[in-house]
């Protein structure tokens, strides 16, 4: 035998070996599973590659998974034909390269997961060691030599060149069980345990199993004499009687292969005749969850076009939902009942990716390639009525109020990215919509009931963006809005950004942004005279503050949103939202070139009936060049950054100027106490207690 070479395992897998190893899991029997959907990829993956060059196959014409339970030894072995792994297939995915997974499967361990959940992260191979004290597999790829992969765990494994016998092709797992696991040598054991997990898998899986026949042999049998006996054409009773007492009955036991999956695969089968059990048992079988499904939808389309499918909505999200890295979909690709892809990007949309489900076409070619595939027209079709059949299964869970609760939790991010995405789905996405508002209280409300809410002379729907509930429901932008009894819509998701920005309209309503300029509310008569008036007597004021604050703003008008609040800060209708300015901040790696043109240009909106203002004109009108007005409209716009959701570019500023606000408010002298401010505006001397400073100046 050639020497071993040893590798360390990989530092997060050790762990998660200790873990598997020395915690207490009842749920051990999983490892079969996981071990047998292994073996089932590997079948997939070598039967895909067949299909385009058939004597991939010829190390190993047939496709099956045996399992062998051996009480000699102790040990349960499970071999596939399937596609093997090299050398470095070995070297890396069993033990020295982690798996995204690795790290948030302990995680969710310590949490209080079941272990059962392994196979959802990527890990399951390594629940062999639940069972096992030592694993070792062989295995034998179509471009490399075998070679034997061992591990007893404890920080390393072994790869050796194996002279052993040949697999010809495939996977060779031997389990050397622990000593208090012997039941997964009991026939009867593993055979449930197939059915239970199992089922569905489309390969045959066989069971080595014992026969035990009654046999019954002469004391002085001879095969020859035997065959003349039989041969005789006519016997005495009597004598064969006395014969048989010659004879004697011995247990002869033998071993054969037991098919354990005879089943046609369910979507082949009448939805009618599929029960609930059976639908979650293919669920769990597809997709290694561990609960069932929320909701399934099971059809098939004839016509110019065949095809069946089976469509899964999960309870929870995965918790690589939008992990760019992962594979594309969870939508299982078969043609005529052949295993072709489960990695399709053209079979579903992105934004439906939590959707699990096999697709079986009876009209694709066998030996389609990837190329193929992008431009197929069967496919494009496929792909329509997947996303038509996924916008009806999401209807169908929206009439139950508690399940629908528990998807949108989970994937209202998806429909949102559907919005964006799906410019001839996104009416059909907006109706499943839910939001909180002003008017829902702690439910939340559809657009539909939206509209139906909606008051006399109110023509748009609103809506206002931001990062949290919280942070909108005081904004000064719906003091108007309330004031008239218009909802508003809280919009506080990051992607409601995206998604409204491309909804713009729901049942001809138009969407309208609180927060964004071309807010037009219904007005009386004698508000729009009274507006007028106001806006002639504040110009002077909204000059004067537009030199004060240059291009820190486009212009300075008159507000007829707020009501309580002294000034806002809206931005163009077209342009980033405040909310939109605090996202792309955040996306450290974003193309800063858009920056530039997309970030808010900034429109000043002024109250005119609130007291500051007024102030404020009073003193404008009497000196242009009051020193006193040019402090207080910075400090109002800086405030009105914050209470805009805008952020601060130079908080410190900001944080100064209001600490001489507290000093003045405190009567403090300015120079007491070290703010080390020179560089700071100065708040003028006449708002200042100028006398106080000084008397301390003459000390
Ligand atoms: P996952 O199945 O989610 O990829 P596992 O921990 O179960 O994670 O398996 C890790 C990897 O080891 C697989 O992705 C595959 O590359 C390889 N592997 C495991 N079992 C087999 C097998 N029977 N045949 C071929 N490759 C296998
Ligand atoms: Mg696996």
């Amino acid at each position: 035998m050639a020497d071993a070479e040893t590798f360390a395992f990989q530092a997060e897998i050790n762990q998660l070996l200790s873990l598997i190893i020395n915690t207490f899991y009842s749920n051990k029997e999983i490892f079969l599973r996981e071990l047998v959907s292994n073996a089932s990829d590997a079948l997939d993956k070598i039967r895909f590659e067949s299909l385009t060059d058939k004597s991939k196959l010829d190390s190993q014409p047939e496709l099956f998974i045996h399992i062998i339970p051996d009480k000699t030894n102790n040990t349960l072995t499970i071999i596939d034909s399937g596609i093997g792994m090299t050398k470095a297939d070995l070297v890396n995915n069993l033990g020295t390269i982690a798996r995204s997974g690795t790290k948030e499967f302990m995680e969710a361990l310590a949490a209080g997961a079941d272990v059962s959940m392994i196979g959802q992260f990527g890990v399951g191979f390594y629940s062999a060691y639940l069972v096992a004290e030592k694993v070792i597999v062989t295995t034998k790829h179509n471009d490399d030599e075998q070679y034997v992969w061992e591990s007893q765990a404890g920080g390393s494994f072994t790869i050796t060149r194996d002279s052993g016998e040949p697999l010809g092709r495939g996977t060779k797992i031997t389990l050397f069980l622990k000593e208090d696991q012997l039941e997964y040598l009991e026939e009867r054991r593993l055979k449930d345990l197939i059915k239970k997990h199992s089922e569905f898998i489309s390969y045959p899986i066989s069971l080595w199993v014992e026969k035990t026949t009654e046999k019954e042999i002469s004391d002085d049998e001879d095969e020859e004499e035997k065959k003349e006996e039989e041969g005789k054409v006519e016997e005495v009773d009597e004598e064969k009687e006395k014969e048989e007492k010659k004879k004697k009955k011995i247990k002869e036991v033998s071993h054969e292969w037991s098919l354990m999956n005879k089943q046609k695969p369910i979507w082949m089968r009448k939805p009618e005749e599929i029960t609930k059990e059976e639908y979650a048992a293919f669920y769990k079988s597809l997709t290694n969850d561990w609960e069932e499904h929320l909701n399934v939808k099971h059809f098939s389309v004839e016509g110019q076009l065949e095809f069946k499918a089976v469509l899964f909505v999960p309870k929870r999200a995965p918790f690589d939902l939008f992990d760019t890295k992962k594979k594309p979909n969870n939508i299982k690709l078969y043609v005529r009942r052949v295993f072709i892809m489960d990695n399709c990007e053209e079979i579903i949309p992105e934004y439906l990716s939590f959707v699990k489900g096999i697709v079986d076409s009876e009209d694709l070619p066998l030996n389609i390639s990837r190329e193929m595939l992008q431009q197929n027209k069967i496919l494009k079709v496929i792909r329509k009525n997947l996303v038509k059949k996924c916008i009806e299964l999401f209807q169908e869970i929206a009439e139950n109020k508690e399940d629908y609760t528990k998807f949108y939790e989970a994937f209202s991010k998806n429909l949102k990215l559907g919005i964006h995405e799906d410019s001839t789905n996104k009416t059909k996405l907006a109706e499943l919509l839910r939001y909180h508002s002003t008017k829902s209280g702690d439910e939340m409300t559809s657009l539909k009931d939206y509209v139906t809410r909606m008051k006399d002379g109110q023509n748009d729907i609103y809506y206002i963006t931001g990062e949290s509930k919280k942070a909108v429901e005081n904004s000064p932008f719906l003091e108007k809005l309330k004031k008239k009894g218009y909802e508003v819509l809280y919009m506080v998701d990051a992607i409601d950004e995206y998604a409204v920005g491309q909804l713009k309209e729901f049942e001809g309503k138009k969407l309208v942004s609180a927060t964004k300029e071309g807010l037009k509310l219904e007005e009386t008569e004698d508000e729009k005279k009274k507006q007028e008036s106001l806006k002639e007597k504040f110009e002077g004021l909204c000059k004067v503050i537009k030199d004060v604050l240059g291009d820190k703003v486009e212009k300075v008008v008159v507000s007829d949103r707020v009501v309580d609040s002294p000034c806002c800060l809206v931005t163009g209708e077209y342009g980033w939202t405040a909310n939109m300015e605090r996202i792309m901040k955040a996306q450290a790696l974003r193309d800063s070139s858009m920056a530039g043109y997309m970030s808010s240009k900034k429109t000043m909106e002024i109250n005119p009936e609130n007291p500051i203002m007024e102030e404020l004109r009073k003193r404008a009108d009497a000196d242009k060049n009051d020193k006193s007005v040019k402090d207080l409209v910075l400090l109002l716009f800086e405030t009105s950054l914050l209470t805009s959701g805008f952020s601060l570019d130079e908080p410190n500023t900001f944080g100064n100027r209001i600490h001489r606000m507290l000093k003045l408010g405190l009567s403090i002298d300015e120079d007491a106490g070290g703010e080390g401010d020179a560089d700071i505006p100065a708040l003028e001397e006449a708002d200042i207690d100028a006398e106080g400073s000084k008397m301390e100046e003459v000390d």
